[in-house]
């Protein structure tokens, strides 16, 4: 196994709900990599969360910032500004479409939803990295999440996968205006995991067992999978890496079709 350094780093992970989340899937590996690590958490109900599981941390610091809200990001990336006078890395692990745009056809999406889900999901990618930019050094990276509904038709993912769609372009366009300063930044493309917001999908625990019967390996992943995925392309072992999306799934995109069982 080989052991990669964060000691002296210092990462900022955006989107941790509990300890199921893919956030802190990265995050965890990062901190037991050496990393120094900070957290924003959308609402103050998911305070007391952050501080269980980052209880006996000395040196964390944890930020309130819903991603609509200019004023708190401009505040989270001031005060660490000051406090760490720079970033190393950044995961952010952040999606949001309402149940009603999930919940039934494409076609029916009503402007307000299909507006709050490319915001929250896709557009906050871009304003956290304009702002992240004057602090990040020169070897510095960004990891995001997506999900390959990005790329084709899963039933109810809907404006999600249309908002993964643009995550992903965003990747590609984000890692061309940051690489001008050696500045990296991928997308971890998981297949699905139990976490909070992918029970909000409506039959998410049928396309969880389609997606296992269907992989190559015949599994899902686990949070670890994401983890390690998220570390190695944060670290300089992926120093050639950008602007990519890349899958930890079991291989399941690699199928076109499977056979029915029994067959
Ligand atoms: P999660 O519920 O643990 O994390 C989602 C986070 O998004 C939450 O912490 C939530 O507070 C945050 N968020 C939503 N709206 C926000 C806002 N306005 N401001 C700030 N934060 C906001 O679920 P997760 O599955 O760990 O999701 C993390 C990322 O992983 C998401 O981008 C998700 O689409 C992606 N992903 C998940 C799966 C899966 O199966 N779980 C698969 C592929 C990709």
């Amino acid at each position: 196994m080989i052991e990669l350094d964060f000691s002296g780093k210092r990462a900022l992970v955006m989107g941790v709900t509990n300890k199921r989340s893919l956030g802190w899937a990265i995050a965890s590996k990062l901190r037991d990599a050496g990393a120094q690590l900070a957290f924003s958490y959308q609402g103050e109900r998911l305070r007391g969360e952050l501080e269980k599981l980052t209880a006996g941390w000395s040196d964390v610091r944890l930020y309130q910032v819903d991603v609509t809200r200019s004023d708190q990001l401009d505040h989270m990336f001031g005060d660490l500004r000051d406090r760490w006078g720079g970033l190393d890395h950044l995961v952010h692990a952040i999606a949001f479409a309402p149940r009603a745009a999930m919940d039934g056809r494409y076609i029916d999406t009503q402007r307000a939803d299909w507006l709050a889900a490319l915001e929250i999901s896709a557009y906050s990618l871009v304003s956290i990295a304009r702002r992240a930019e004057p602090l990040l050094a020169e070897d510095g990276s960004l990891v995001t999440l997506t999900y390959y509904a990005a790329e084709k038709v899963v039933p109810k993912y809907n404006v999600m996968g249309i908002a993964k769609s643009a995550l992903e372009a965003s990747v590609r366009y984000l890692a061309y205006d940051l690489g001008q300063r050696g500045i990296r930044i991928n997308a971890v493309s998981a297949g699905p995991v139990k976490t909070v917001a992918a029970r909000s999908i409506p039959g998410f625990m049928s396309m969880y067992k389609r997606a296992a019967s269907m992989a190559p390996l015949g599994r899902n992943v686990t949070q670890d999978d994401v983890g390690n995925l998220g570390l190695f392309l944060l670290s300089p072992m992926a120093a050639g890496i950008t602007g990519e999306t890349v899958y930890v799934d079991a291989g399941f995109h690699v199928m076109g079709m499977d056979l029915a069982t029994g067959s």
